[in-house]
């Protein structure tokens, strides 16, 4: 063994199977001291007064550090856990536990590298090793077909390149014993949300599923959505859905804090269409990932400018601070049933589907101009599956200062409202006030007559809002991903 004991820094990858870091350490090192610090940092308030981690992620996360050190305790090991920042408490109990080694995950954008940094530079003060390992993309970055520093702009090419010259690595076994010293420790309790300064999070049973943070539970939700209820073989055809849980896997919530890999989606793909069936639905989960991955890599590619204004395209629109209108989004009271809808989901359940975020940003950056890091900055607090290169990364691609090579990102939310919500049922199950209009009329309230309103108890300007638009302001060059 090279090391007699080594601590490993768990984060953003709360698993035991695929995980990097944990397998070297314990092949290098007799015991291994494994350890999570919730950082206040994490909690606090940053524009606006928004709290960057909202009540469903805190819970998610705490769940999911729960989870993870019961799956250490069934290993023989432990999880010290405590609150504070990592780059302080962890050069701390390596030198208190005479630990010679701090393997931990890279990553990839300026707050966490800087933390990364300046726990390096605090370890090697004290003598201390450190060893870092990438791990959270389908690719490996030392297998991709480019250095990082010229990873293609336009999605397309990154996606054709990888999928030609990559291979994406077997996972790496979960280790079978986890040999943690005999040592007097406190092991630390999981924080009340309350300590971490978070209000406790009320489920709403109109949601598309109940999510439980931790690995358990990640692999439980594969185990559902591939293999019990089959939904990969219809992925392709329902991935645009917006009601229920399983038009799309709900995977993103676990990849983003790394409770599940995304290579063992990759191998579980793999095993379904030799297995079950192969078509391209079966094909399309992978090609998300790789959306997935091709964030990840952007941001690596561009640092700091993911978070800026003129974005990584250097473009200098004109962006209004109106503080008012973009509180009305953010609290689904524009008026624009669509929008609100998808808002008020995302504010009762920290979730919102691919095609909701889509629209209500387009709406925030295109249709109220508004400055889309208050939308990035929102969507990171309320989100359950906030991932910091995804939700930048589709950020910046949606306000036009991405790498998108279509000049015109535009979604005419009347437009998409038709194609998705046809019968307006999503709208119905978000916003009751509404419920009584029949079909497509209720993404137009305000195109009824006053006795129509008036039958379907609906009174504009006092049960719901008057649109805060009138439509259709732009052209309709209202376009979608794929
Ligand atoms: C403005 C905006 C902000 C977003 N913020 C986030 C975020 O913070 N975290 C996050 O995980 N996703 C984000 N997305 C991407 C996408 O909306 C979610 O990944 C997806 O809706 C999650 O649901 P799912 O797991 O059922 O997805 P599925 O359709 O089942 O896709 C499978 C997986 O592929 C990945 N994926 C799918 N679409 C994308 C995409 N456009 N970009 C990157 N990865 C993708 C996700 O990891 C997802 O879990 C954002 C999209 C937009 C437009």
């Amino acid at each position: 063994m090279k090391y007699k004991r080594v601590i490993v820094w768990f984060k953003n990858d709360l698993r035991l199977h695929d995980h990097a870091a944990l397998f070297s350490a314990c092949k290098e090192s007799s015991e291994i001291i494994p350890v999570y610090c919730f950082d206040p940092r994490q909690f606090g308030t940053v524009e606006l007064g928004i709290q960057k981690t909202g009540p469903f992620r805190a819970k998610f996360q705490a769940e999911a550090v729960d989870n993870l050190r019961k799956n250490l305790e069934m290993l023989g090991g432990n999880l010290i856990i405590r609150i504070g920042k990592p780059e302080e408490i962890i050069p701390d109990l390596a030198e208190k536990y005479e630990a010679e080694a701090i393997f931990f995950s890279e990553e990839i954008t300026k707050e966490e590298k800087t933390i990364e940094e300046a726990l390096e530079n605090a370890v090697w003060k004290k003598g201390i090793q450190t060893n870092s390992f990438w791990q959270s993309t389908l690719f490996h970055i030392e297998d991709l077909p480019f250095p990082v520093n010229q990873t293609p702009e336009v999605f397309t090419q990154f996606r054709k390149e990888c999928e030609k010259f990559s291979l994406v690595r077997k996972i790496i076994d979960r280790p079978d014993h986890v040999n943690f010293p005999a040592i007097n420790c406190d092991f630390g309790q999981i924080p009340e949300l309350s300590t971490l300064g978070v209000q406790e999070p009320v489920a709403s049973a109109k949601g598309v599923m109940q999510f439980a943070g931790g690995e358990d539970e990640g692999i439980k939700r594969l185990q559902t959505y591939f293999w019990d209820h089959d939904g990969l073989k219809t992925y392709k055809e329902t991935r645009n859905g917006m009601l229920g849980p399983d038009y799309s896997s709900k995977f993103s919530a676990w990849l983003a804090l790394g409770c599940i890999s995304p290579r063992y989606i990759y191998e579980e793909v793999e095993r379904y269409e030799s297995e079950r069936k192969k078509n391209d639905s079966t094909y399309w989960m992978v090609f998300e990932l790789i959306w997935r991955d091709y964030f990840k890599f952007i941001c690596k590619k561009h640092g700091s400018k993911v978070f800026m204004l003129q974005g990584i395209k250097n473009n200098v629109d004109n962006w209004r601070k109106d503080e008012n209108l973009f509180w009305k989004w953010a609290d689904g009271e524009t008026g624009i049933p669509f929008v609100d809808a998808n808002m008020r989901e995302l504010n009762a359940t920290g979730f919102m589907s691919n095609r909701g975020r889509q629209n209500v940003a387009s709406f925030l950056v295109n249709d109220l101009e508004i400055d889309w890091r208050w939308g990035a900055m929102y969507f990171e607090s309320q989100l359950i599956d906030y991932d910091v290169c995804s939700n930048w990364g589709n950020w910046m691609y949606v306000a036009g200062v991405g790498n998108d090579p279509r000049e015109n990102r535009y979604f005419n939310i009347l437009k998409q409202a038709n194609n998705y919500d046809k019968k307006g049922d999503f709208v119905r199950n978000w916003i009751p006030e509404l419920a009584k209009i029949q079909g497509y009329d209720i993404h137009q309230p305000s195109n009824l007559t006053k006795n129509e309103l008036k039958s379907f108890s609906v009174h504009l300007g006092a049960n719901y809002p008057h649109p805060i638009l009138a439509f259709s302001k732009k052209e309709k060059t209202m376009t979608a991903k794929n």
